[in-house]
């Protein structure tokens, strides 16, 4: 997509949960070659947000369009292939097995959570030329967020930012025009935020359009374009990071919580 043009439009988007509303007509929208960050307290609803967004969720009311496609009604495979990748909050890796394994694996489920058992069946049912392909894809990935040193390492021995960034190679696989990534910074060290930033900025020249969801102010402040904040499922304030660090409803909402 041409940098600048409509990517996401989400229109008063809805989710309950029982009588709870997690998130309240919550409507916002990303443009190609941006970094949106979504922040706001514990439990304001951006994790469900990003649910609904990728299809893992669906709607009570609402609608999300991505491109030219209503996609509100998708499985997250669909919505995947479409082209929105994200990672999850908890990092979700199989740790015996090599980077590229993870890749390979992540790119073949698509969006999907990994199962916790039968992964080598949903690989075995490929056939070598496929296999061949899914590899290859994953080590360009791979390389591509500076991992290849590790290519071949068990990724339960990586740090915790390589995780994260390995997860992010996996939800480059397929090329997607949107990253939909769940709290990337948290637990990290500080050169491990420098480093997930400064992809993220490699990323967004490329053209790519990141959404992330943050608890790290300094870290959304430094690195986002715009910021749509949350609280109790309402979207309460949008804008630049500088206006949003003085706008009187974010400080209330964070102090308050
Ligand atoms: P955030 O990511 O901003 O911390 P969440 O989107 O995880 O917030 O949660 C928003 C609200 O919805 C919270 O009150 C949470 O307890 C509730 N919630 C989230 N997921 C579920 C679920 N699957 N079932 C019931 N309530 C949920
Ligand atoms: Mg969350």
């Amino acid at each position: 997509p041409a940098r600048g043009s409509l990517l996401l439009d989400v229109k008063a988007a809805r989710k309950e949960f029982g009588g709870l509303v997690a998130v309240n007509d919550v409507s916002f929208q990303m443009r190609a070659g941006e970094i949106v960050g979504l922040i706001g307290p514990n439990g304001a609803g951006k994790s469900t947000t990003f649910n609904l967004v990728t299809g893992l969720l669906p709607l009570t009311r609402g609608e999300i369009r991505y491109r030219d496609d209503i996609v509100s009604n998708l499985t997250s495979r669909d919505i995947a292939q479409r082209g929105i990748g994200r990672t999850f909050q908890h990092v979700q890796l199989l740790p015996t097995m090599t980077v590229l394994e993870n890749v390979a694996l992540g790119a073949h489920l698509r969006g999907d959570f990994l199962p916790q058992g039968g992964v080598m069946a949903s690989v075995l049912r490929l056939n070598r030329n496929e296999e061949k392909k899914l590899l290859r894809e994953a080590a360009m990935q791979i390389k591509r967020v500076g991992l290849e040193r590790h290519m071949y390492d068990e990724a339960g021995s990586l740090a915790l930012g390589q995780q994260r960034i390995l997860e992010i190679a996996r939800a480059l696989c397929g090329d997607p025009a949107l990253l939909l990534l769940d709290e990337p910074a948290a637990g990290l060290r500080y050169k491990e935020k420098q480093a997930l930033a400064e992809l993220l900025r490699k990323l967004r020249a490329e053209g790519m359009s990141v959404l992330i969801v943050e608890h790290d102010m300094d870290f959304v402040m430094n690195l986002t374009d715009r910021l749509v904040v949350m609280e109790f499922g309402t979207r309460i304030a949008e804008g630049a990071p500088e206006k949003i660090q003085s706008d009187p409803a974010v400080l209330e909402a964070y102090l308050g919580s």
